[in-house]
């Protein structure tokens, strides 16, 4: 027998730790709930996972084949599961961050003490990381070369989902025999084997707020084809203007692995063929650029595991950063008077998502205007996101701080107005989402800076002045880094 370990590969087909070549008959799979992952989890997260994890025991169902789901620390849940079901191997796709590494080496060292072998394979990306790197051997500090290597690479194909036959039936009956031989109690430490996935409500968690969108393959395939067969021709026109969607809005499906990267870019490459113009294959490259920058992220956080709290860039003063509550919580309220700064950050509240332009303009208002350290924009994200992924949230938001991969020096900064200008000329999307504004004319909204106090309170009196002078904290902003960088 062969164990796969699902962990962020939620899917049966294209997914190549399911079907590594090992010397086995059948498959059994499992999922761990891990104690220490559920205490950072959030509902909204919870949610579409346990929605992701109920699509993937459908799929295995069809196929009358069995899911095992544990809960308990890896560690001990892995091998008990394995011995359990009589395995001789067991497999799972490398995750790449700091901590997932020193969980999965913690599993091999626990599985050494076993005669069960296991077997690892790079899945998640098409590169993994170490795989593109400068001439001289070290991984890309900057996403431009890496990204021009990225896309010469030859991608490989999807593979294909595992036969039903390889897929190792449990009876009730047998299901509930091999619970009892791996269940030891019902402490946090203990491994316990669910009969079926448990609630949220079962694992501690509140109603999310947010409306999470659906979770399981078939949903991400579904929003893939439609993307495929339009949006993506225009995506590189339109894909900074936030009021007009026209993203995949597959970042949950791909953080969660319910489909695998290889049928994303194939989908990509059959689109580039069915492709009618220059523009429209070049809008089909912008798009899979934008997967490149999620695998150039992955590769730093694999080479850098301490990004995650401290800066890439390194400064020779430490940058000296606001405390200032009332402004961190007017920025996470989307009460600061800047209009697509607060439509941004109600956007990530109602819907645990946000459009990748507002999030670079939040992120840089954060940093640049309230001079707040980045770590604490970070924190929200992963609070609030539905997509929340430590490599991507984390390079998004050190790229927007100047403290990351960005090549341009920390004196690019956005202005909060002309940003919502040119990217929602309309204000719709600010209207949207920002309740006092619905009806004030784009005009007014975006010159709301420049307003006397009787204008705004004539047009919406409800929504608040701008909390600061954006020019006045730009020369500030400016400043500090000079400091940081010792030139004051
Ligand atoms: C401050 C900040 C925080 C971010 N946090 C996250 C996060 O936690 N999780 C996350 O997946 N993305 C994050 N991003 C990147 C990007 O905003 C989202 O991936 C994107 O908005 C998701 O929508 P989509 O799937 O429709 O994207 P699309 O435009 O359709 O892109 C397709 C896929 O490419 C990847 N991608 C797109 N843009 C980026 C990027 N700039 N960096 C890395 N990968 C990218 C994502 O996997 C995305 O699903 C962040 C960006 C910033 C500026």
């Amino acid at each position: 027998m062969h164990l796969h370990w699902h962990r962020k590969d939620l899917r049966l087909s294209d997914n190549r730790g399911l079907v590594a070549d090992v010397d086995a008959d059948q498959t059994v799979s499992l999922f761990v709930f891990d104690p220490t992952i559920l205490r950072n989890a959030t509902p909204p997260r919870m949610a579409f996972l346990l929605d992701s994890l109920q699509a993937l025991q459908a799929a295995y169902r069809k196929r009358d084949a069995t899911l095992l789901i544990a809960h308990g620390n890896p560690t001990d849940a892995v091998p008990a599961v394995a011995n359990a079901v009589d395995a001789e191997t067991v497999t799972w796709c490398r995750d790449y961050s700091g901590l997932a590494r020193q969980r999965d080496s913690a599993v091999r060292r626990a599985l050494d003490d076993t005669d069960i072998d296991r077997h690892t394979v790079d899945d998640a990306v098409h590169h993994a990381p170490g795989e593109i790197t400068t001439n001289a051997g070290d991984p890309y500090k900057v996403f431009t070369y890496f990204s021009k290597k990225w896309h010469k690479r030859p991608k490989t194909e999807p593979v294909a989902p595992p036969t039903p036959d390889s897929l190792a039936t449990l009876g009730h009956t047998d299901v509930v025999e091999t619970i009892g031989a791996a269940k030891r109690g019902d402490d946090e430490d203990d491994v316990t084997l669910y009969s079926s996935i448990p609630s949220l409500e079962e694992l501690g968690f509140d109603t999310p707020g947010p409306t999470v969108p659906t979770g399981g393959t078939e949903s991400a395939k579904a929003l893939l084809d439609s993307f495929c067969e339009g949006d993506i021709y225009r995506y590189a026109e339109r894909r900074d203007y936030p009021a007009d969607s026209c993203t995949s809005h597959l970042s949950p499906h791909l953080k969660y692995g319910t489909i695998g990267i290889r049928t994303v870019y194939n989908a990509t490459e059959q689109a580039k063929a069915s492709a009618d113009t220059d523009e429209e294959r070049e809008s089909v490259y912008e798009y899979q650029d934008q997967l490149a920058w999620r695998e150039f992220y992955t590769q730093v956080l694999w080479d850098r595991p301490n990004v995650v709290t401290a800066n890439f860039k390194e400064y020779e003063n430490p940058i000296e950063w606001r405390t200032d509550e009332s402004d961190l919580q007017a920025w996470k309220d989307g009460k600061t008077g800047y209009p697509i700064v607060d439509a941004g950050m109600r956007q990530l509240r109602k819907e645990g998502y946000m459009h990748n332009r507002v999030r670079m303009i939040v992120a840089s208002f954060l940093t640049k205007d309230l001079l707040i350290d980045w770590r604490e924009g970070y924190d929200w994200f992963k609070q609030k996101l539905v997509d929340h992924d430590t490599a991507n949230d984390n390079g998004g938001w050190q790229w927007a701080a100047s403290t990351g991969t960005d090549s341009q020096p920390y004196f690019r900064i956005f202005n909060p107005m002309t940003q919502g200008e040119r990217y929602d000329p309309d204000a719709e999307y600010i209207m949207e989402y920002v309740d006092e504004l619905k009806g004030v004319s784009a005009d007014i909204i975006h010159s709301w800076h420049e307003q006397d106090l009787g204008t705004r309170k004539r047009h919406a009196a409800d929504y608040p002045s701008p909390i600061v002078d954006h020019s006045e904290r730009r020369e500030q902003a400016i400043s500090m880094f000079e400091r940081a960088r010792g030139d004051e």
